[in-house]
């Protein structure tokens, strides 16, 4: 038998979650965001899932081939847009349209020989200091971008430095608004935050809204709000299997380090999980872990390949676990409980995200 841990991809959580931001961001176009692999996912997973997006955001231009090899013919958009000339023959042979940050870019394409004009959405640097045109030259970046024969359709575009947070968007939003009046383009600005928490303001909605994380069933402003208050549902489940135990006596430890010490005596699991598989080594003892389905805490330090759990609640419900017992590190277990993927980020001090693009190679993935 393989080890047990899996990864698996709820393509239905990944339809149900797209029609959500689709609903929070009403008549506009949803751009569904997969770069890094899907955060996790695996393209070809996500895309089973998310096809009914009106096009695909991604960096990596072997994503973008993948998605054509999947039978995509809509919109593609390069979020970084092309890193070399020659990334422009790409984008014209698979008909990627690509962003314009930067005067490097402009000067690629002036040198791009094409007889078909490619759709670019210029971007504005509009507060995060990341990528960008500085608002005072974006028109004129615009203007340039305008005059050449490569260029077709030019559209807007910016991105949220604190969509999620008490800054909020108001100001990126005045900025983006006074350097872009009177330009002509469909624009796009929000993000997974913005989505749910400004799209409510048809000028935030805009033509295109860029939908990530909250397609994969994350929160993007945890611990303010949950991915349950967003009514997302979790896209990936990590399980494994208790493969061992032990009965500890008051003052036993466990683990690398003794981090952990029994104050009475108690029965612990061993979970086929570590680091190597992508859990963070970060998650102090107490990190919620589900077992068969009921809710415990991580003991000790995760190691490479395993992490301790507390049987103590499973005893005490009258359902003792063992060897083969189901453990859920994040996702939803076989009988429907969901240990949400922002807890566990949380207690090691990062976000879902992170999470679910560590998922090492090691790890099989599938989707139901
Ligand atoms: C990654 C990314 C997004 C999606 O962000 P989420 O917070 O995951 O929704 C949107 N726009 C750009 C430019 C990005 O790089």
């Amino acid at each position: 038998m393989p080890r047990p841990i899996h990864a698996t991809i709820h393509t239905e959580a990944l339809r149900h979650n797209l029609g959500h931001a689709r609903a929070a961001a009403t008549d506009a176009r949803v751009w569904a965001v997969v770069k890094a692999n899907a955060y996790g996912h695996g393209i070809a997973h996500a895309f089973e899932g998310l096809r009914a997006a009106d096009g695909f955001a991604l960096l990596d231009l072997d994503e973008a081939q993948a998605l054509r090899d999947l039978g995509w013919r809509g919109p593609i958009l390069l979020l970084e847009g092309v890193f070399e000339q020659r990334d422009l023959e790409l984008c014209s042979r698979l008909d990627l349209w690509h962003t314009v940050h930067c005067e490097q870019q402009i000067d690629m394409l002036s040198q791009h020989k094409t007889n078909v004009a490619q759709r670019v959405f210029l971007k504005m640097n509009s507060g995060m200091n990341r990528l960008g045109f500085a608002p005072h030259s974006y028109r004129s970046a615009w203007t340039r971008l305008s005059a050449l024969p490569q260029v077709d359709e030019i559209s807007l575009m910016a991105h949220f430095s604190d969509a999620d947070g008490p800054k909020g968007i108001a100001q990126q939003m005045q900025v983006f608004q006074h350097f872009t009046q009177d330009l002509p383009g469909e624009r796009s600005l929000s993000n997974s935050a913005a989505i749910l928490r400004h799209c409510a303001a048809a000028e935030v909605r805009a033509d295109w809204v860029r939908a990530g994380i909250a397609l994969y069933g994350s929160a993007p402003d945890f611990p303010q709000h949950s991915a349950a208050d967003w009514n997302l549902h979790p896209a990936m489940t990590l399980s494994t299997k208790i493969i061992g135990t032990q009965d500890l006596v008051a003052g036993d430890s466990v683990g690398y380090g003794s981090s952990f010490v029994a104050e009475n005596p108690m029965t612990i699991g061993i979970a086929a999980c570590g680091y190597a598989d992508g859990y963070p080594r970060l998650c102090p003892t107490g990190t919620p872990i589900l077992v068969d389905g009921l809710r415990t805490r991580t003991l000790g330090r995760v190691s490479m390949d395993m992490i301790g759990v507390d049987l103590t609640p499973l005893q005490l419900a009258g359902s003792p676990a063992g060897v083969g017992s189901e453990v859920t590190l994040w996702g939803r277990a076989a009988k429907g409980a969901v240990l949400a993927i922002d807890e566990v980020a949380h207690a090691a001090g990062t976000i879902g995200y992170e999470l679910m693009c560590a998922l090492t190679a090691r790890v099989p993935v599938n989707a139901d």
